[in-house]
Formats: structure tokens, sequence, C-alpha cells
């Protein structure tokens, strides 16, 4: 069974192909700048060569495609008409309390991810275009969508609801959500895999730590809690985003920089986090490198970064009882051994030792603890993409 994985932006459109009788990926590429000048398709099949198709791309139709007539090339495609993709699953970011798990798509569902627009007004209306865009390209191919927050509903009240009158909660849902959900759970599973032992009886600490980041208390293969919040603003320090920030800030800087609210969210996801601290990029490898040219705002947002991802650690060590293991996952957590020793560092007393020779490694699956370590640390790098295709073969075949 062949399945297409989307993953639709504002302006971008990534997609995967698999072959699912063995996981294989068979191709994958992205789109980039839809709608805008210089729109372009980077498509690479197996472990060839990328490809790179320059067209004008006005929307997302025109982008899904281009992507499938490349799909179908006669010299970089990988199907030979479009029935052969049986199902396409979709990265959606927000199901609100809807959705526990990922479901098939019907008029409903369609419904349901219109309503939760007003809890993520950047990310649910690409992805509803989306699947709205494949629903005409693929008429015959039925739908998945798997969302980021799902995983994250089963948190405990306590940790999902927020200090303010319950009153709020019930009239507009403002609560913890947790983003992130679909690569916490996959790194989470493999953990235990890795730990030779069921999921159901290990407690994990996952740090994903990508552009946007987040930290998840994972206890028997449940999520109990998770460091971003009702939008993806709250916890770390992130590449732009600033994170924990005491909320007496925002209207002080909307009366002293005369912001409104909407110049104020902008500020706080877009110009904040390790980039208004460096003032040099958000891009970890642009400020590891400043850093060590002697750049101090480079490395006070290092540091800055390192200790916060270690303090939430501690909390979820707290919130968990005990630790079997921390996970490091996403673009930074999979390539940067400068993160994970200074997390790791001074949790010594909880029971980490990360062996420094085996943390010098990127992107591959491997234990980097000392050998009698009591929470063992484990580089696990993820895959969304391989989670959505299987959760779509599974509803896909069980209908
Ligand atoms: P996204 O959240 O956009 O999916 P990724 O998980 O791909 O992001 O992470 C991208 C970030 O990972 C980059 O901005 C960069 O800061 C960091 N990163 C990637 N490779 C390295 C590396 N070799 N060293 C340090 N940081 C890296």
């Amino acid at each position: 069974m062949k399945i297409l994985v989307i993953n639709c932006g504002s302006s971008s459109l990534k997609y995967q192909i698999f072959d699912m009788s063995d996981e294989s990926v068979l191709a994958k590429g992205l789109v980039e700048k839809i709608g805008l000048p210089g729109s372009f398709l980077k498509h690479r099949r197996g472990d060839e060569d990328n490809i790179i198709v320059e067209s004008n791309m006005q929307n997302h139709e025109e982008a899904m495609g281009l992507v499938i007539d490349t799909l179908m090339d006669e010299k970089y495609g990988v199907v030979k008409s479009v029935d052969e993709i049986k199902a396409v699953g979709h990265r959606v970011v927000h199901a609100g309390e809807r959705y526990a798990g990922s479901v098939l798509i019907n008029e409903d569902v369609m419904q349901a991810l219109k309503q939760c627009i007003e809890l993520a007004p950047l990310h649910n209306p690409p992805n509803i275009m989306g699947v709205d865009v494949c629903a005409k390209l693929m008429p015959k191919a039925p739908q998945v969508a798997v969302f980021d927050t799902a995983f994250h509903q089963t948190m405990p009240q306590t940790a999902y609801l927020y200090g303010i009158p319950l009153e709020l909660y019930r009239k507009y849902g403002i609560r913890r959500y947790g983003f992130h959900g679909t690569s916490h759970r996959y790194v989470s599973e493999r953990a235990a895999h890795m730990l030779g032992r069921p999921a159901g009886e290990v407690k994990v600490i996952t740090c994903h730590l990508g552009n946007g980041a987040s930290v998840a208390a994972i206890d028997g293969g449940k999520s109990v809690d998770t460091s971003m919040g009702f939008t993806p603003l709250e916890g770390l320090l992130m590449g732009t985003r600033s994170g924990d920030l005491d909320p007496a800030v925002v209207p002080f800087l909307m009366e002293k920089e005369n912001m409104n609210s909407e110049q104020v969210s902008n500020f706080l996801n877009k110009k904040c986090g390790v980039m208004g601290i460096s003032e040099v990029s958000s891009d970890f490898r642009v400020i590891e490198q400043a850093a060590s040219e002697g750049n101090s705002q480079a490395q006070l947002a290092l540091d800055m970064y390192y200790y916060r991802v270690r303090k939430y650690v501690g909390a979820y060590a707290a919130a968990l009882g005990s630790v079997d293991a921390i996970v490091f996952t996403a673009g930074l957590g999979e390539n940067s051994p400068e993160v994970r020793e200074e997390v790791c560092k001074h949790l010594g007393f909880m029971g980490v030792k990360l062996d420094l020779t085996k943390n010098r490694v990127r992107g591959k699956e491997v234990d980097l603890s000392s050998d009698n370590a009591k929470v063992k640390v484990l580089l696990i790098p993820t895959n969304e993409e391989l989670i959505i295709a299987r959760d779509t073969k599974e509803l896909v075949s069980s209908h």
C-alpha cells in the first residue's frame, strides 16, 4: 500500500510517499514560497540526488498538482497513476479537545478542524487547505488527520489547567494543549523499545529541540505534562519564541512599546528566543559558531537555552516521580552534542550520567549514557511522517 504524507504550511508543502509493505520512503520533497516569487519544488527519490523544479505556483492547488506530476514523472517518479496512492495522511496542528487520536477525515472532522482555527490561526488554515486540495486532486484516496495535540490529551487537569477562572476554560477552551505530540509519541515508543521494556512500564522525559522546542513527561506511554501550552509560545526558549514569561510583561510591553495585541504576539513569536538574546540568528549552528568566536551574547543565549531545558527536565522528573530515560530529538537534539552535554550537566544527582565519548554523534538512534547510569540518555531521531503513515494505514485498513 502506497501512502502519501502531507504537511501543509502557509507557504510550504512537505511530502513523503511510503511503501507500507516495508515502510520505506519511496520519495520525499517540499514546495517552498507558494504564492510568492521564486516558488520551487525540491524532490528526491530514494537515495538519489535532489532535483529542483522551478515553477510559478500561485496557490496550494498548483503546488499539490506539481507534487503529483512529479510523483508520476517518467524519470523521477515513483507511481504510474495517481490511483496507486491508496491514502493520504495529513499533519494537522490543532484538534482542541475533540480528538485524542488520528481520524479518518469526513465532513464532521472538517467542521471540527474549522472550529479549531481560532486556537491555531496560523497553522490550521493551511492544514485544512491541504486536505481540500488533496480531496480535489485525489478524490478516490481516503484522507486521515494526525494531530500535533492528540498525544497530549492524556494530561491530567492539574497539568493542563491554568490558574485563571475555570469559567474561561469552559467558555474559550483556554488550557494547555501541547504540541509536537506525534514526535513525543514516536520517540517515547522507540525509547521503550531501546530499554527493552513495554511502553506501559517506562517513564521518560522527551526533549524535542528543533526550531520550535518542547519537553514532555511521559508515564507508561501517556503524556502527563508538556512545556508548550495554549499555543506553541510557552515553555522553552526557542529559535524566535520567548517561551515562559511573566504574563505581566505583555501589557507592560503593549503600553511602553505602543503595541497592539497582534504586534505583541508577533513580537513574542518571531523576535525573541535565542534570536532576541544573541542578536545573531535563530539558527543554533550560527549561534554556536559565533559563541565559539567569542561573541558573549551568543554564549548567553545558549546558556539560557540549556538552563531552561535542564529546568524542565528537573520539573518533569518531579512530575513523574522517577525517570528511566531522557530522550533528545529534532534538529538540535539530534545534531548538537553541546546541547545534550549542557542539559545533562548537574543532573548527576538524579542518576543521569552522559558518556561524553558516546555523545560525539549525530542523527542516529543510540544510548549515550555511561554503562552504570541509572537514568539513560537516548538520542532518537524523530520520524513524525512514519507515524502519520502508520496511523493512516491503520485507519484506512480498518474501515
Ligand atoms: P523545525 O522545528 O523547523 O522542524 P528542526 O527540528 O529541523 O526544526 O530543527 C532545526 C534547527 O535545528 C535549526 O534551526 C538549528 O538551530 C538546529 N540544528 C540543525 N542542525 C544542527 C547542528 N548540526 N548543530 C546545531 N544545531 C543544529
